[in-house]
């Protein structure tokens, strides 16, 4: 072991990873269903690739357990997520695993046409895919599907990776594209402030004093330690003595 923490790997010359912060994403939820076994993860690589047929695609890390149920039973359905999402919820689908969890466990959901779960909470859309082609992509594999339903569920404003970082202050999973240009940005935040910020041990979620936690009632300006001795992560639900100094 190099005693590296992630994140700090080593970059390639010439690639400033925090200029992928400029590309723009949504946010969603990948689901899947393998002979009896259901799981899905959150994702920030759902498009549309072609109009006719229609198509999309998702990237997955093959780190993830839902990577390997798509490689099974392929087919995926994409739930795109309102922007009212809160961070307790994406943790769920970004930061837990379905090796030791069920996350569908008190979520709202049915089985959809090609019998991927379709989850109904926050979701304004949902695409079911049947998977035509796989690409390996190194860390993720990406998988080319044809939509065989699209349908709207709700009206609202999706979700977007930015709004998660910058408002919510929700972190990238590790297995997600985007990490490594994340930590970058947050090492450089963590350098031109001096506040006394906390982080989960358990998914990485940083409280910030200066935001607090406004999905649970935590005004913003409201120290570390003068929340309540029941409050949790936000997105994992820890306990606050999961909770390190950043110093
Ligand atoms: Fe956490």
């Amino acid at each position: 072991m190099s005693g590296q923490k992630p994140g700090e790997e080593a970059c390639t010359p010439g690639l400033d990873l925090t200029a992928f912060w400029s590309v723009t994403y949504g946010l969603y939820v990948v689901t899947t269903k393998a002979g009896e076994k259901k799981n899905g993860c959150l994702v920030n690589t759902f498009i549309q690739t072609a109009s006719e047929p229609c198509a999309v695609c998702i990237s997955l890390s093959k780190k993830n357990l839902t990577h390997d149920l798509v490689m099974g039973s392929g087919r995926f359905a994409a739930q795109v997520l309102e922007k009212e999402t809160p961070l307790r919820f994406l943790g769920t689908w970004g930061f837990r695993t379905g090796r030791d969890t069920d996350k569908f466990e008190g979520v709202e959901h049915r089985e959809g046409a090609t019998g991927c779960p379709v989850v109904l909470e926050h979701t304004l859309a949902s695409f079911e895919v049947e998977v035509t082609e796989k690409v390996d992509c190194g860390t993720h594999t990406l998988f080319l599907g044809r939509t065989v339903k699209a349908e709207k569920l709700k009206p609202g404003e999706p979700l977007t990776y930015a709004y998660y970082h910058e408002v919510k202050g929700g972190r990238t999973g590790r297995n997600a594209p985007g990490y490594l240009a994340s930590r970058a940005h947050d090492r450089d935040i963590e350098r031109s402030h001096e506040m006394k910020k906390y982080v989960c041990a358990v998914c990485g979620y940083t409280y910030d004093p200066e935001k607090g936690d406004p999905d649970n009632g935590v005004d913003a300006g409201t120290p570390f330690e003068k929340l309540p001795d029941d409050w949790v992560c936000p997105v994992c639900g820890a306990g606050k003595d999961q909770f390190e100094s950043e110093g």
